[in-house]
């Protein structure tokens, strides 16, 4: 079989096979993040990446490429890998997107691992995105490989260690400076040209007890109140026609011993608020973290409280999921995103 192998690879018909290869690559579909939206750009009709001899396929057997689009996380570490070792031989990898290379804005993630740990790589595309050019620009360059005779076409598999033995994982560098009391701040002013703001400034300040009500850009406002008026500080933007919430988020800050909860409110009746988002803030105290939910006022928060229940801890009174876990499995270590969580060993890919 080998001998075969190596007839076809470096016999007379090698350059056919070279040909072949590298004019029918089968980019699997294996989407983990937002560069996938490059390359499902890369291949629309825009670009039309098919016209260069690749395409994507569906299963993985079938295929000959991956194209890793960004973030790899523990979870999909192990998914990268069979996903790989399903593929038949000659195959290769390409790594597109800041996330993959080093890890990009997630860069000191405790979920990231880097694809070229898990599978070898061929190629890399720096970029948050890339662009569809520098893509397609990519899968030529790998083609120019396979051509050269350098990209991997053995059909033995390459050995990659990944229990006791290999390399140790590199941890990225901690950022060029670490404040050990960084200030957090949520509703750092801005000036803005925005009359319609001011307004809306005046009748928030009208309506609301609050603590602070500043204008942090356009069309953004954050108001800051006391922990337990966040309800009625909610029904008041009911009342003006806010009737929704975008968005629920927990800042942790463990140097001044507190969360900040901040339900972000919009609106999809009134035109006028339409691109508008109202920061409703508060400080809650670490040791008892416990807000008010609003999950019956506005059915949206409902879901984004139990996510950020999860993630941080904080209990959300009154809604009926709080107290148990609903989107982390039942074995999952508590509150993940809670800065003094610790990591666990590194036991990612079995
Ligand atoms: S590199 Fe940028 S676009 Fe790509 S997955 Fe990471 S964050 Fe998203």
């Amino acid at each position: 079989m080998d001998e075969f192998i190596d007839f076809v690879r470096g016999g007379p018909l090698g350059p056919i096979k070279k040909w072949g290869t590298r004019w029918s690559l089968w980019p699997v579909h294996l989407v983990t993040a937002c560069c996938g939206a490059e390359l499902a750009h890369a291949f629309a009709c825009g670009y039309d990446g098919e016209r260069i001899g690749a395409l994507n396929y569906g299963i993985a057997r079938q295929t000959n490429l991956i194209i890793v689009e960004g973030a790899i996380t523990r979870k999909m570490a192990r998914v990268l890998r069979i996903t790989w070792e399903q593929m038949p031989d000659p195959k290769f990898v390409i790594v597109m997107g800041a996330c993959g290379l080093q890890g990009g804005l997630f860069w000191n993630g405790y979920h990231m691992v880097k694809p070229s740990d898990v599978v070898p790589v061929d190629f890399f595309i720096p970029g948050c995105p890339p662009t569809p050019e520098a893509l397609l620009r990519g899968i030529r360059q790998l083609q120019d490989k396979i051509i050269t005779g350098e990209a991997k076409t053995s059909a033995t598999f390459p050995e990659i260690p990944l229990e006791p033995g290999r390399k140790p994982r590199v941890l990225p560098k901690s950022p060029k400076k670490v404040s050990k009391a960084p200030a957090v701040l949520v509703n750092v002013p801005k000036q803005v040209e925005w009359d319609f703001g001011e307004k809306l400034v005046e009748e928030l300040r009208a309506k609301i007890e609050a603590k602070s009500v500043t204008i942090t850009g356009k069309n953004r406002i954050a108001v800051k109140v006391e922990r337990d008026y966040i309800p009625k500080a909610a029904l008041k933007l009911r009342d003006m026609g806010f009737d929704h919430v975008k968005n629920v988020n927990v800042v942790d800050v463990p140097n001044e011993d507190k969360f900040i909860v901040e339900y972000h409110f919009s609106s999809y009746s009134v035109k006028e608020l339409m691109p508008v988002i109202v920061n409703i803030f508060a400080d809650v105290p670490r040791d008892e973290p416990r807000v008010k939910s609003l999950a019956k006022m506005f059915p949206s928060a409902d879901y984004l409280e139990r996510e950020m229940h999860d993630f941080f801890g904080v209990v959300f009174e009154g809604n009926p999921w709080t107290g148990r876990k609903f989107l982390l499995a039942p074995d999952t270590p508590e509150y993940p995103l809670r800065k003094d969580f610790k990591l666990e060993e590194e036991v990612y890919v079995r």
